[in-house]
This record gives structure tokens, C-alpha cells and sequence, in this order.
């Protein structure tokens, strides 16, 4: 029988936040309530990726007590099996050209009618001289065409649905996805889905910011001949605004808040505590306050600037 695994898949861009850190800790503690495996996978194709972040992040999950399977996976080192699978779906038919500069892009997916970042398939079905001229406009830009994946559905646009363990029913919409960009990488969709699909990962617990990406990335998966694997997508960290989480809102990596007398055991009790538990003071006793809860979708607000009194703010 395949191996079952959760994942904590982070882009090592930056040292991991609080919002970062509450993820990953529910990953592994969802994959450890369902008696599954847990994975570390680093998505270090992204260009801002960065050596001494794979190590920080990996040092600040160990100090949390997250334990995971084997050795950590590097989408890095991947890139020959990802050209195999691109390949195979490109001998399928299945993908196409787009020509389209991000000016022109940004034009089309802000157009009224449509969701937000969507692909309405311009290059989709073009003649032979289009496709030239395509090739002649990019010429000169140092980019080439992306790829994209073909869509078929009954009734474009094509919309997926799907059940999220703690978002409920969603349904979005399937565009003519990225694979490869125009300046060579894969895109993230297409070796996301993929390592998902070929490491045995069957259970997907996220930021909830890529449930919007996600019936594409079931589409793709279909294509793929992939399992679906349980969706759990969690909320966002947002500052005093009410704005995403960042950096530059304070101390938010634990490196930061060590400065302010935070230990890994009082960081797990401010993550558990954002959640509704009591006072959980290790990676098990989250795990343990997370079975049989109900993770709510409203967002956690946090100010940063409480966090620099100490962690006697969280027992106030
Ligand atoms: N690497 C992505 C991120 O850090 C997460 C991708 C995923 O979990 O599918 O936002
Ligand atoms: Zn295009």
C-alpha cells in the first residue's frame, strides 16, 4: 500500500513568521491525529530562495518538536523528473503557447466579468501565423512563451468544487494554468500538484490564501491521473489593520521573539491559545488540543507589538 503523508511545504524566501510557524504546526498535528506520515518539502525553485533560509526554517520546526519522514525534499533537486512529466503531458496535447506580456495580462484578468487573475484562453486556439507573430513580439524580451494547460469543459469556464475540512464547500474557477513561464522555471502549481501526487501526500493543509488556486491544481491533478488528496486550509495571521501578517510588522520569526524572552514552548502556547486551546506547551499537547476541534475560518488578528512584552501577554 502507498505511504499516506501530510506535508508542510514552505518556500525558504525568509524566515518563517507566525502565520508560517501556526501552519506548520497544524500540518503536522492534522497528520498526526489522522495517523499519517509527515513530509517537508521546500519549494526553493522560486528565484528569492535562499540557502540560509532552508536552514533557518528547518531549525525553527525542529524547535517546535515537528518530526517528518526521511529527508527533506528539495523541489531543486527535482528538475529532471518535473521535464519528464512536462513532457508527457505536452506529447498529450495538452498544453499550449501563451504570448501574452504581463502588461497585456494584467489588461485581460482585470476586465470586468471575471474572477480575479483568471486566464479567459487567448492564446488557446491560435493559427499558425498568430502563434509567429506571438514568437516575433517576444523576441528580444529574453522571455519565450509560457506554457499553459488546455482546458476542456462541458461550459467554459470550467469550475471545480471542492469540500475543505475547515473552509466548507468551495467552488472555483479552472483557467488555462501556467506550467512553465516564459522565462523557463516550472510554475508552482505544476510541481506543487506533482511532488503532492507522486510522494504519497493525501492530505494538503495550507494557508487558506491558495483556496482560490485550488480547483486548478484538482484539474491539473486529473490530467495527472492523480488522487485528490483532503483539503485543509487554514487561516490567515493578519496585524493590527487587518492586514496579512508581514515581516515589517514586527516581532513576528522566533528568532525575533527570542529577543523578547519567547521560548519554542511559549510560541506553541500563543499558536494553541490563537486557536482556542488551553495552555499547550509542546508540538503533542497541540496535536492533542487539536483533535476533535473545530479550526475556525475567521482569520487570527495579532499585534506584534504586544509580543514584545514578553510571553507573560498571553496569560493576561
Ligand atoms: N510554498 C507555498 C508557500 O509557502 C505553499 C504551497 C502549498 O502548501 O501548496 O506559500
Ligand atoms: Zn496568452
Amino acid at each position: 500500500m502507498a505511504s499516506v503523508f501530510g506535508r508542510y511545504a514552505p518556500s525558504p524566501t525568509g524566515d518563517l513568521h507566525l502565520g508560517n510557524l501556526r501552519t506548520a504546526l497544524l500540518a503536522w498535528a492534522y497528520a498526526k491525529n489522522s495517523g499519517r506520515g509527515f513530509l517537508i518539502r521546500m519549494e526553493d525553485l522560486d528565484e528569492r530562495s535562499r540557502p540560509e533560509f532552508v536552514t533557518s526554517q528547518l531549525k525553527d520546526l525542529e524547535a517546535l518538536g515537528l518530526t517528518w519522514e526521511g529527508e527533506v525534499i528539495f523541489q531543486s533537486h527535482r528538475i529532471d523528473e518535473y521535464e519528464a512529466a512536462f513532457e508527457h503531458l505536452s506529447s498529450r496535447g495538452l498544453l499550449y503557447e501563451c504570448y501574452c506580456t504581463r502588461r497585456e495580462l494584467a489588461a485581460i484578468t482585470s476586465a470586468p466579468h471575471r474572477p480575479p487573475g483568471s486566464y479567459p484562453g487567448t492564446c488557446r486556439d491560435l493559427s499558425c501565423e498568430e502563434r509567429e507573430a506571438g514568437r516575433a513580439k517576444l523576441a528580444g524580451t529574453g522571455r519565450g512563451p509560457a506554457l499553459r494547460l488546455r482546458v476542456e469543459g462541458e461550459n467554459a469556464p470550467l469550475h471545480i468544487a471542492l469540500v475543505d475540512a475547515i473552509c466548507g464547500e468551495f467552488t472555483g474557477i479552472v483557467d488555462d494554468l501556467v506550467l512553465r513561464r516564459g522565462d523557463g522555471p516550472f510554475s508552482y502549481n505544476f510541481v506543487s500538484v506533482y511532488d503532492d501526487g507522486v510522494t504519497g501526500v493525501s492530505q494538503v493543509v495550507r494557508g487558506n490564501d491558495l483556496l482560490p488556486s485550488t480547483p486548478r491544481q484538482i484539474y491539473l491533478q486529473e490530467c495527472l491521473a492523480m488522487s485528490r488528496p483532503e483539503y485543509v486550509h487554514v487561516p490567515m495571521v493578519m496585524n493590527a489593520e487587518g492586514v496579512r501578517l508581514a515581516k515589517r510588522d514586527g516581532a513576528v520569526t522566533m528568532k525575533e521573539l527570542a529577543a523578547y524572552s519567547w521560548t519554542s514552548a511559549d510560541i506553541i502556547e500563543l499558536l494553541g491559545r490563537s486557536l482556542g486551546f488551553g495552555s499547550v506547551r509542546s508540538a503533542q499537547e497541540f496535536a492533542a488540543a487539536l483533535a476533535g476541534e473545530n479550526v475556525g475560518s475567521k482569520p487570527w488578528l495579532i499585534d506584534p507589538k504586544e509580543l514584545e512584552l514578553g510571553p507573560a501577554c498571553i496569560r493576561e
